[in-house]
């Protein structure tokens, strides 16, 4: 584990894999298992590996964003070399779903390893690594009494004060997908206008950007994957921004899932089944999740020490999924609120 970490600063600046990651040549005869995932770490990526070594399989994977993926395989149609697409997005695994371009895995392992709320229910994709959305505050000019709800980071007390990455990001576009789930389109817009009309700054490109202004002075306080936080503590001692776990009295700080499911038209269905056993087991499911500073799905395991020191928190329960049924009107209302 020490050496994972340690290969953990080095791996941000070169995690990704960019286009086609052919693997290592044929260990065996027979097909290959072919993966086409948005996970894009070279970490993930000898995962991929060292499950090809221990089963004699060659491996091959196919690394993009989730969207071209997923055009990929549609294009393919049955011809497609895939047997597992892995996101790093529930919309996209319920726009994938919803293509025909998964087919439904029964399986007791998987659903034993993984909680209800963060599978497809008819067994089209499971849940491998957790990625909660939450509150980011500085530590020099915020107390976390003051913080409670995402709404509540429209009060005026935050006029001026508060930071959000574009509403172009498909992770806003899923939180605010929950947020019309869980409240309805008009609650939700009027919480985002709120949220607009106490922005410090333009909208950032990346979370990582907004963590930084956050620690610069430049806001106080601010929406983000943990994740991020996760690397930037971790690269430099006291980075002086916390997490705040939002809606914990109420429905529960808002999720999403790296997962993957079998696609349709798989060569190799029983092998693509056991490679996300695999995945779902409790030790890779520590090394799978600690690649990115994120949440093991499997709830039995034990997260980093530097994601354990953010404290507990509930999860919003509602199915992932329902992120993709609302994710096209979140889009519509993240437009007519002006985030840009
Ligand atoms: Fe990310």
């Amino acid at each position: 584990m020490s050496v994972l970490i340690a290969l953990l600063s080095r791996l941000t600046a070169v995690c990704m894999l960019t286009g086609i990651a052919w693997a290592s040549p044929a260990l065996a005869a027979g097909e290959p298992l072919v993966v086409y995932s948005a996970r894009k770490y070279q970490l993930v990526e000898q995962l991929f590996q060292e499950y090809g070594r221990g089963r004699g399989i060659e491996v091959k994977s196919v690394t993009d964003d989730g969207a071209p993926l997923i055009q990929r395989l549609t294009a393919e149609g049955a011809m497609s070399p895939a047997d597992v697409f892995i996101s790093v997005d529930a919309g996209d695994l319920w726009r994938a779903t919803e293509a025909g371009l998964l087919s439904p895995v029964k399986s007791p392992i998987l659903e034993r390893a993984i909680p209800a709320h963060l599978r497809d229910p008819a067994g089209h994709w499971f849940g491998l690594a957790v990625r909660a959305r939450t509150i980011a505050y500085s530590t020099e000019r915020v107390k976390p009494s003051e913080l409670s709800t995402y709404a509540a980071l429209g009060d005026a007390r935050w006029k001026g004060r508060l930071c959000l990455r574009s509403g172009k990001a498909v992770y806003n576009q899923s939180l605010v997908a929950m947020m019309i789930g869980d409240n309805g389109v008009e609650t939700t817009e009027r919480i985002i206008r709120s949220w607009i009309a106490n922005l410090a700054a333009e909208p950032f490109t990346n979370d990582t950007l907004l963590l930084k202004a956050i620690a610069a002075g430049q806001c106080d306080v601010g929406i983000v994957n943990t994740y991020y936080l996760g690397r930037l503590q971790h690269e430099q001692a006291g980075f002086p921004v916390q997490i705040f776990w939002a809606d914990q009295k109420g429905r529960g700080t808002h999720v999403n899932i790296s997962g993957g499911g079998v696609t349709a038209h798989a060569k190799n269905r029983a092998e693509a089944i056991h490679f996300l056993e695999w995945l779902a087991s409790p030790e890779i499911q520590q090394r799978f999740a600690a690649v990115n500073f994120e949440f093991p799905a499997n709830a039995g395991v034990e997260p980093l020490p530097e994601v354990k020191a953010w404290g507990k928190f509930e999860p919003n329960l509602v199915n992932v999924g329902t992120i993709g049924k609302t994710q096209s009107a979140a889009v519509m209302l993240i437009d007519r609120a002006g985030w840009r």
